[in-house]
């Protein structure tokens, strides 16, 4: 039997299985022996009768003493049997599982494992699972494998498969790692480590073949973003600049740019000088000026004629950057168009042919931007702001609609660097580590819903002092299952009853474009001194005058939102607040907000959502088109990943190409891996 072969060479796999194994993506016996298990039930501890622990998960050794009695209450069938092991006496019982009555056999022993419970004065085992004594069993008497499995299969069933499939391909499981690099990192062999994912000789074996196969995972993963990496960094670029004259654009801008600004254009314009296409990250808190530093790249690119395209997440924000940069570029005479959802029809033809033509030269949007009626004439910069609300693909779209341009991505959520480069494995990475000269720290209350009357006497104070307020709600309409703040309810009762002499409007994602666009002007221009809002201001919004960040039901935001939402403020050099309304009690609620009170580093603030979220939800990982993790967990297994980091950079700087006969086998592992996952998901 081969690694290769269809699951059905397998024994005891017959087509009804195998249909049913197929339905979790498991086809060749590979894929079997690879489906490793969701987590493990420790039964290596068999106890006698007498040592048996009320309340717990006990396994224990026992003959059925006399028949077992099948009784029918209301619609539930119970049935009952006596066990015993000389020792003492225990009762099985199961519920709703009629057949057990005929299974069990009158005198005959066997290992059982279920919970402990005392009832009515007698010690009984709920549901216990149960096995006829044996040796060398996979089920009882051992550290036990817990796998997801398919509909109408049982755990034993999927425990006899892979056991079957394991013994078939005995000998077949070939070591691909170099010899090197197991010594080095004191690995245990492949064929050790598949054994005992599935079946642990013993707390030590699984623990190393853990190590193992994550470590294995992670340093394919590192190769092959560095091998994309590396296709992309070699590239020669189309896009030549020969003037790098940036007195106007610095001129125009109206402020100086900050020591951390200067150093990642410096950093932006060696990429270009490299002559090589530019694949760059930005990472910088919020309100650290990277749209600044985005513009002064365009410059560059635009003068020396090609177009530029910037992607925002929202539509909001596509507006404020376009208003902005056309401001600046305008006053330098560089042509700004802008392309999303909402602009309307006749417009639009207009900006599209433009752009088509060359003679928009900065192109500003929201994903309208990669729709196939856009045609770019020249494009040599692709520019995307606040990249992690963007899956991978649609970068990628983007960077498609030009002949290799180069590319900047933005993102505000800084995280550690070790996970930098497994999620942008395939930037280079730029961070702007400090923020413009005059911004103050953003005082952070949290508050519950008896601060009302103080709080709106601040807000009232605060406008009297010519500033504006946000108010982020969770919700936009009222909705009876939950009792959560809504935009339209509070905004009518803000204005009507709250703040009857102040300037109260709304905004939320079901306006329509040009609705949401003239709120915003008018906040801009400070004619409203309350805008009551949901999310949609979360990213990128920029009204300096703005000092002052109410979010209601704050436990309903994660920790990079409310780090997102209060980086609305605070972005002028007036002192800002942030208010944190809530009445949640619940510990990782009240956790998130003590963080948000406690510091306004964004760097620290995202460490504490990975650790609270843990890296499946933080990341999205579909979103970011990093394939499932199918042993490795990115945030607890740090450890190993940094090995695996420094492993797969020495492989990639001594052997670029894995031709040398050691590594041989490991890079056509990998190629094989990611061909059927990666492209899936992200290519
Ligand atoms: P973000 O990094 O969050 O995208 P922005 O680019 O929106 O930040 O900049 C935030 C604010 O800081 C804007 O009002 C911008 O004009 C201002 N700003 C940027 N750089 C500087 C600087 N060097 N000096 C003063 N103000 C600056
Ligand atoms: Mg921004």
């Amino acid at each position: 039997m081969e690694l290769g072969d269809s699951i059905r060479v397998v024994k005891n796999i017959g087509e009804t299985r195998a249909k049913q194994l197929n339905r979790l993506g498991i086809e060749k016996v590979e894929d079997l022996v690879e489906y490793f298990p969701r987590t493990y039930e420790d039964r290596s501890n068999v106890v006698a009768l007498d040592q048996i622990v009320k309340g717990e998960v006990n396994s224990f050794k026992a003959r059925v003493d006399g028949s077992p009695e099948s009784l029918r209450v209301r619609t539930m069938t119970i049935v009952k049997v006596r066990l015993t092991d000389g020792k003492g006496f225990i009762e099985g019982v199961w519920y709703n599982q009629p057949y057990i009555k005929n299974i069990l056999t009158p005198g005959r022993e066997y290992v059982f494992t279920g919970k402990i419970n005392e009832r009515y004065g007698r010690i009984q085992a709920e549901n216990p699972d149960f096995e006829p004594v044996r040796e060398d069993s996979l089920n009882m008497g051992r550290i036990v494998p817990v796998y997801t499995v398919p509909a109408k299969m049982s755990q034993k069933t999927m425990r006899g498969c892979i056991k079957d499939a394991l013994e078939g391909i005995d000998g077949e499981i070939e070591e691909f790692m170099p010899r090197s690099i197991i010594n080095k990192r004191n690995l245990c062999d492949r064929r050790y480590a598949v054994n005992n994912i599935h079946f642990p000789e013993s707390d030590e074996g699984f623990f190393k073949a853990r190590r193992r196969l994550v470590f294995e995972e992670l340093l394919m993963l590192q190769l092959h973003l560095l091998q994309l990496k590396g296709n992309v960094t070699g590239k020669v670029s189309s896009v030549s600049i020969r003037d790098y004259n940036t007195a106007p654009i610095l001129d125009a801008l109206g402020f100086k740019l900050t020591q951390a600004q200067e150093n990642v254009i410096g950093e932006l314009f060696a990429d270009l000088r490299k002559g090589t296409v530019m694949n760059r990250l930005i990472q910088g808190d919020v309100g650290s000026g990277k749209t600044a530093v985005a513009m002064v790249l365009a410059y560059v690119i635009i003068k020396n004629g090609y177009q530029t395209v910037l992607m925002a997440p929202t539509d909001v924000l596509a507006n404020q950057h376009y208003k902005n940069i056309s401001k600046v570029f305008g006053s330098l005479g560089i042509r700004c168009a802008l392309i999303t959802s909402g602009v309307r029809k006749k417009e639009k033809n207009a900006v599209l042919s433009d752009t088509a033509e060359g003679k928009a030269q900065m192109i500003i949007g929201t994903h309208a931007l990669i729709q196939e009626n856009v045609v770019y004439n020249n494009l040599g910069l692709v520019i995307t702001d606040e990249q992690h609300r963007f899956g991978v693909r649609q970068r990628e779209s983007l960077e498609k609609k030009g002949k290799d341009p180069h590319v900047l991505v933005m993102t505000a959520t800084p995280i550690p660097r070790t996970l930098a480069l497994i999620l942008y494995g395939d930037l280079d990475i730029s961070i702007i580590d400090a923020l413009p000269p005059g911004r103050q720290k953003i005082d952070t209350f949290a508050v519950d819903r008896s601060y009302y009357k103080r709080l709106y006497a601040f807000v009232k104070k605060e406008v009297a002092k010519g500033r504006q307020a946000y108010m982020i709600c969770p919700m936009i309409e009222e909705n009876d299952k939950m009792e959560l703040r809504s935009v339209l309810t509070y905004t009518a009762e803000l204005k009507e009853v709250i703040f009857p002499g102040l300037r109260v409007e709304c905004i939320h994602g079901r306006m329509k474009n040009d609705e949401k666009q003239e709120i915003m002007t008018l906040f801009e221009k400070g004619d409203i001194d309350v805008l009551v809002s949901t999310t949609v201001i979360e990213v990128g919004i920029n009204v300096p005058n703005a000092t002052l960040m109410i979010i209601e039901n704050a436990e309903r935001f994660g920790l990079s939102a409310l780090h997102q939402l209060r980086g609305r403020v605070g972005r002028g050099s007036e002192k800002s607040f942030c208010v944190l309304v809530s009445d949640a009690k619940n510990k990782t609620s009240l956790e998130r907000l003590k963080t948000m009170c406690r510091t306004n580093d964004g760097f620290v603030i995202s460490e504490k959502d990975l650790e609270l979220r843990g890296p499946g939800d933080f990341f999205g990982t579909r979103q970011h088109g990093l394939p499932e993790m199918k042993i490795a967990n990115l945030y607890k297994d740090i450890d190993v990943l940094k090995e695996a980091q420094e492993t797969a950079l020495f492989l990639y700087n001594t052997d670029e190409k894995m031709k040398k006969n050691e590594n041989k086998l490991l890079k056509s592992r990998i190629l094989r891996l990611f061909e059927r996952k990666i492209k899936k998901i992200c290519l």
